[in-house]
């Protein structure tokens, strides 16, 4: 039986990047001693045009491959550490970690070690500013060869390890794999980290402190002012994937869905504001209101396949699909009729194979005619809200039809969540401002 209430709480680039937001993350987590695990990324951009410690990790790398003199970026690095130990009169010589860094560098170490000691050093020194105990990830979070997250071992391991530890710092983005050799995740990684953590904590709440208060329903380059969202499922930050604006790492939320725990976006320059809670399951749509988000992204084609008869042709379907397979392009939605189905894909994915899949298609299942309508936009209407109400879509689509918009395909859900439209590129921030409105602005 679990006593204590534990948060792991993840602070991203951005909130780490300078003494001065060092001292708003150890305010932060001094005043709640439920925040017992802390997991850092690596020093973020301090203004306009500065670089990310990783990046100039990863320059490091690449310099010294090409057999150049890598120690001015190396140097630069230092600098920034320096200035955070500086300004937090920390008693801390990081002379040694940078001795070994180089040394790795000089006999030809790999880009994903370079870019860990971001988060490594990064960690050595939030530790040491918060007087709690610093664990090495390579030492608890592991990787398959393949480079997938070795979850097993990582929970038994790390578990019992957090267990002898009553506050602790363990670095993001990066792990080792069975032979020691350390291995990363891909960007934005440690988000993953500190739901791995949170899940090996067993955990009651993974906050997720950032530079935003959360996650906004639509995107504010198009939507003037858009409100907060409060609260979401997984379920529909997922069907949301096709937001512009990165704040979580997409892979950050299975570790901790499996296990209940909810995550909490929250702003390091803000902590008063309440931010965004994601979480398993709403227990009910009681104050939420039909949508919880909306989302768009350019760059998709139609390819529409015809055949009479389809229909009543078993594995017609499978037999296109396969052909998508093969080439290695996955499908967004398949909009159909009765002698025809459609296959929205990504334009990037498909355009260098397209001719390929085309003549492959015509072989396979010798369609009546075939055609590629490039320069789609797809629009995501997402909200729990919407299960079981009743006029929700003649909602989403009086507003496209008043904005003048007309819709090229649409596809609900199965689980009645989700509405998501194909509209010509031109159209799409049209939409998203006119479903906006329709459901968000005050009505005189
Ligand atoms: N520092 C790494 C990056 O810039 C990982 C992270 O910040 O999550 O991608």
């Amino acid at each position: 039986m679990k006593s204590d209430y534990i948060k792991v709480v993840k602070f991203g680039g951005s909130s780490l990047a300078d003494a001065g937001q060092f001292e708003k993350v150890i305010q932060i987590i001094r005043e709640d001693e439920t925040r017992r695990y802390v997991v850092p990324s690596a020093p973020g951009k301090r203004f306009d045009g500065d670089f990310k410690v990783t990046d100039k990790l990863y320059e490091c790398y690449h310099t010294a491959k090409m057999g150049g003199d890598f120690r001015i970026a190396l140097a630069a690095v230092r600098d920034r550490y320096q200035a955070i130990i500086d300004g937090l009169s920390l008693p801390l010589d990081l002379s040694e970690e940078f001795r070994i860094i180089e040394e790795n560098l000089t006999q030809g170490t790999d880009a994903d070690y370079m870019a860990s000691r971001g988060e490594y050093l990064n960690g050595i020194v939030l530790a040491r500013a918060l007087g709690f105990d610093f664990i090495d990830a390579a030492d608890v979070l592991f990787f398959e060869e393949d480079g997938m997250l070795d979850t097993y071992k990582t929970q038994k391991v790390m578990g019992a390890v957090l267990k002898l530890h009553h506050n602790a710092v363990i670095p993001g983005f990066y792990g080792s794999l069975a032979d020691g050799r350390i291995k990363t995740f891909t960007r934005g990684g440690s988000d993953i980290t500190g739901s791995v953590v949170a899940r090996a904590s067993e955990a009651d709440i993974y906050e997720n402190w950032t530079d935003v208060s959360g996650f906004l329903v639509a995107d504010p380059r198009i939507v003037d002012s858009p409100k907060n969202i409060e609260v979401i499922t997984y379920h529909e930050l997922r069907e949301l994937s096709y937001r512009g604006a990165n704040v979580l790492h997409e892979d950050a939320i299975f570790p901790v869905r499996m296990a209940g725990i909810p995550i909490n976006i929250r702003n390091t320059n803000r902590p008063e504001d309440k931010g965004t809670m994601i979480i398993a399951h709403a227990d009910s749509k009681a104050g939420c209101g039909p949508i919880t988000g909306i989302a768009g992204r350019r760059g998709f084609s139609v390819l529409t396949i015809e055949k009479d008869m389809m229909n009543s042709q078993v594995g017609f379907g499978r037999r296109v699909l396969q052909v998508f397979e093969h080439n290695g392009i996955s499908f967004e939605h398949l909009p159909s009729g009765i002698d025809s189905v459609g296959v929205i894909v990504s334009t990037e994915a498909l355009s260098p194979k397209r001719d390929a899949v085309i003549n492959e298609i015509c072989r396979v299942v010798e369609p009546d005619s075939i055609q590629l309508e490039e320069g789609l936009a797809l629009v995501a209407v997402v909200g729990r809200g919407m299960v079981n109400r009743v006029g929700t879509a003649a909602r989403v689509f009086r507003a496209a039809a008043d904005a003048g918009v007309n819709i090229r395909t649409i596809d609900q859900g199965s689980r009645e969540f989700n509405i998501i439209l194909s509209v010509a590129e031109s159209d799409m921030e049209r939409l998203i401002r006119a479903i906006y409105d329709e459901f968000y602005k005050e009505k005189p």
